[in-house]
């Protein structure tokens, strides 16, 4: 489904992304695990158009996205909830819901579709859909940010460090959230620090060290490296 070949990446003339290949095959959930400043959300954010590589290719079912923009990768069917839980905080959670479907928005039924299976998936944003959004917990944010993102009806999710910021009690709610997305066949790329948390819902995993992948393979055997578990597992307990 996505195929990034050999991509190099640059903030002027400091490459931060080095020959970076990776694929997500459909109705799998991909994590890219690594440790602050490795690359992650540099990665989002070319994969979605926002940065453009200097080298390397990145294609969607067949299409070559690598110099197109974002607002044509956004309706190929890429949809990203970026780092930091970006609500808008003086709207609804119903407005907020709108804003992310604006692209359906004039399919109306295809629009309630969505609204409707978010709800049903996760009830506390119906049960909070006329409160301000800036008033939810992070948590609650978190999960709309992400809900908020789906309801564009994606064919890739991508999502960068979801668990950033917030209470360990939080964490393990919004991982819940993102296997149910899962579970209903949502392809997933995810970005995460919490490789623990990252590694028990995904089918497939890299280790991305300063800029190159280290290591990939299924999430069990990442999971089981001795490279990974000294690194990024031997002391989180999520
Ligand atoms: P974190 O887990 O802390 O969010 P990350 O793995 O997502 O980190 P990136 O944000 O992709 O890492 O950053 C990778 C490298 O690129 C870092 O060294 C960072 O300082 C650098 N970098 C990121 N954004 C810019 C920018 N706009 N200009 C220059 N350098 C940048």
């Amino acid at each position: 489904m996505l195929k990034v070949n050999s991509i190099n990446v640059s903030y002027g003339k400091v490459e931060v992304i080095k020959q970076v290949s990776f694929e997500v095959n459909q109705g799998e959930v991909v994590v890219i695990i690594g440790a602050n400043g490795a690359g992650k959300t540099t990665i989002m954010k070319t994969v979605t158009g926002l940065l453009k590589p200097t080298q390397g290719e990145i294609s969607f079912e067949g299409n070559n996205t690598t110099r197109i923009a974002a607002e044509k990768i956004v309706k190929l069917g890429i949809a990203m909830c970026p780092e930091g839980r970006q609500v808008f905080p003086q709207h609804t959670v119903y407005d907020n819901l709108v804003l992310g479907g604006y692209l359906i928005r004039k399919d109306k039924n295809a629009f309630q579709k969505n609204l409707d299976y978010m709800y049903s998936l996760f009830p506390i944003l119906k049960e909070r859909s006329k409160q301000f959004a800036g008033t939810l917990s992070g948590g609650e944010q978190q999960m709309l940010a992400i809900a908020r993102a789906m309801m564009s009806n994606p064919k890739l999710l991508l999502l960068d460090e979801p668990s950033a910021g917030l209470a360990p009690i939080y964490v393990k709610g919004i991982f819940d959230m993102i296997k149910k997305l899962a579970d209903q066949g949502t392809t997933i790329l995810l970005v995460e620090q919490m490789a623990n948390m990252a590694l028990k819902l995904a089918n497939r995993a890299y280790v991305l060290e300063t800029g190159c992948i280290a290591l990939e393979g299924s999430a069990t055997d990442i999971m089981n490296d001795p490279k990974v578990v000294e690194s990024y597992l031997g002391s989180k307990k999520y």
